[in-house]
């Protein structure tokens, strides 16, 4: 099933872009939890971004690449905190969205990064199709980006050094959408990008998926949110309610 947008104040501002330049005011980047950072983002490097987030426990890989607005920005957030993009071992694209893609074809084309996505947002990318990455809602261009490491299944993991990275599918928004999570240190760092939706039929969405994967979030219990559009939530209670806060607002949270 599928519905149309709804909106609580927040849920539109994740297509709701404004078109700002940042200039002096943009954030710098910043360690999260000891080998996880924020080097992109909506106040960091352009206002068409989802959150870009860096994981290095001996491998580093990006999750996510911004718009590709401004991807000169990413760069230059990588190398000032040391990482050039030969460093980047992969790119994770959590879903076929131009917020979050729409800077991996240059990282793929300029620096032979790879690039990986769940099989099912693949088409999508693939042939740059502007409805569902969204890019005719955005006003920008894409072009058709190879997928080299395609994930199949409901879940899987990277190995990132002292640790894994691990994926789960979490279909709703977009049939293929995944979150990812990470131990760091004490820490369960979770990277779930689009939770407030929007729910399209054009990008394929699917309210009562979303919800089934918003409850698999829940139970992975992570310390630290790492969210696409409204930043970081911790301690655990904050994480857990962000995203039953958003289950309540669709009416699907369990009376348990
Ligand atoms: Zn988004
Ligand atoms: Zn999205």
């Amino acid at each position: 099933m599928s519905t149309g947008a709804r909106n609580d104040g927040r849920m539109g501002m994740g297509f709701g872009y404004r078109r700002v330049r940042l200039g002096r005011k943009a954030m710098d980047p910043f360690e999260i939890t000891p080998g996880v950072f924020q080097v992109g983002g909506p106040d960091m490097t352009a206002s068409e971004d989802a959150g870009i987030y860096l994981v290095d426990l001996g491998v580093p890989m990006l999750i996510d690449t911004g718009s590709g607005v401004n991807t000169k920005g990413l760069l230059r957030n990588l190398l000032s905190l040391d990482y050039t993009p030969r460093d980047i071992s992969l790119v994770i694209l959590t879903h076929a969205h131009i917020d979050h893609i729409g800077g991996a074809h240059l990282l793929k084309e300029k620096y032979s990064i790879k690039l990986a996505m769940h099989e099912l947002d693949v088409q999508a990318i693939e042939t740059a199709d502007r409805m569902k990455t969204a890019a005719t809602w955005y006003n920008l261009d894409l072009e058709p980006t190879r997928i080299k490491e395609v994930l199949k299944g409901e879940e899987g993991a990277f190995d990132a050094g002292v640790g894994q990275l691990h994926w789960v599918h979490t279909p709703g928004h977009t049939p293929g959408s995944i979150a990812l999570w990470v131990e760091a240190g004490i820490y369960r760092v979770l990277f779930a990008q689009d939770v407030h939706g929007p729910f399209y039929d054009v990008f394929g969405s699917d309210l009562d998926a979303w919800a089934d994967s918003m409850r698999k979030l829940i139970d992975l219990k992570a310390d630290i949110l790492c969210e696409g559009h409204f930043g970081i939530y911790k301690p655990a209670s904050e994480a857990r309610r962000y995203i039953e806060d958003y289950l309540k607002n669709f009416g699907k949270m369990d009376d348990d």
